[in-house]
């Protein structure tokens, strides 16, 4: 245990098990001191997602489906009441329809788009909108986007455009909620085996692309990105807004 995140209230939004990229960042932000709320989504994840969050003993642990207004509410209610703020946030949730995700953007439906658009852009203004009263002292809004909304990644599909639109909500809120001392960015691993990715047609290949472009020949881990993540909504962070921060081995820098 260190103590770089001591007295910081923070809530996770997104584990689904043992795999998630919000569990990796759950324990990096509870092993360097901050206390952490945890949600799941509905009564089927709870048996999965309660033991981790008593692990890194949550004080707040309730349900929340992001379509779900009131549930919403409730949560930031809680925050309220318990801690009376909330200096960081992290979101690490995604989803579209198995239909529109693994078949071509063109012959996406609107309903699919919509809900994608909804579930894993939207949230993230929505819950950045509720987060911002109790934020007084400053805090950090983070979510996670995937390099795939950037440029074009085969089989990434409907989930490309939709996470181009969060990158520039990550920009728009940045810029907006910077003189409230808000700093609003977004994580940008590589590939990792999680439930959400198993959704991908191909995910394997992708991963040893990675493995195979990457200038140390290496995938990320859960706990590389909950690394980066304790950085980022510390203090240290500071003079970082707007950004699209890569945890991706180098990927990014390489061409083809
Ligand atoms: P995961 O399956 O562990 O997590 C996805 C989470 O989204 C789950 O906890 C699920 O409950 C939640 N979710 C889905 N619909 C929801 C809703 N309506 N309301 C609330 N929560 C909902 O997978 P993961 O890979 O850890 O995904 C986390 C984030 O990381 C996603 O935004 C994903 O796009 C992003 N990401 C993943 C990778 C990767 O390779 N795994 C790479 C880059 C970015």
């Amino acid at each position: 245990m260190s103590t770089f995140l001591a007295g910081k209230k923070g809530l996770v939004i997104g584990i689904a098990n043992e795999h998630s990229i919000a569990w990796g960042c759950a324990k990096a932000f509870h092993e360097a001191g901050a206390e952490v709320a945890v949600t799941y989504l509905n009564e089927k994840a709870a048996p999965y997602v309660c033991p981790l969050a008593e692990q890194i003993n949550a004080p707040i642990i309730l349900p929340l489906d992001v379509r779900d207004d009131a549930q919403a509410e409730a949560l930031f209610d809680a925050i309220k009441t318990k801690w009376g703020k909330l200096d960081f946030l992290l979101h690490a949730i995604a989803f579209a329809p198995q239909k529109d995700l693994q078949g071509r953007v063109v012959d996406a439906s609107r309903a699919g788009f919509l809900e994608a658009m909804d579930i894993s852009c939207y949230s993230f203004i929505h819950l950045s909108h509720l987060a911002e009263p109790l934020m007084k002292d400053g805090g950090c809004l983070l979510t996670t986007t995937y390099y795939g909304g950037e440029k074009v990644i085969e089989h990434y599909g409907l989930m490309g455009p939709v996470k181009s639109a969060l990158e520039g909500a990550v920009k728009y809120l940045a810029a907006e909620l910077g003189a409230k001392n808000i700093r609003v960015n977004a994580l940008s691993p590589g590939p990792i085996a999680t439930r959400a990715a198993g959704g991908i047609a191909h995910f394997d290949e992708l991963l040893a692309l990675a493995r195979q472009k990457t200038p140390g020949h290496e995938n990320i881990s859960i706990d590389g990105v909950g690394a980066y993540a304790r950085f980022l909504v510390s203090d240290d962070a500071r003079l970082v807004t707007g950004s699209i921060a890569y945890i991706d081995a180098g990927y990014n820098i390489i061409a083809g």
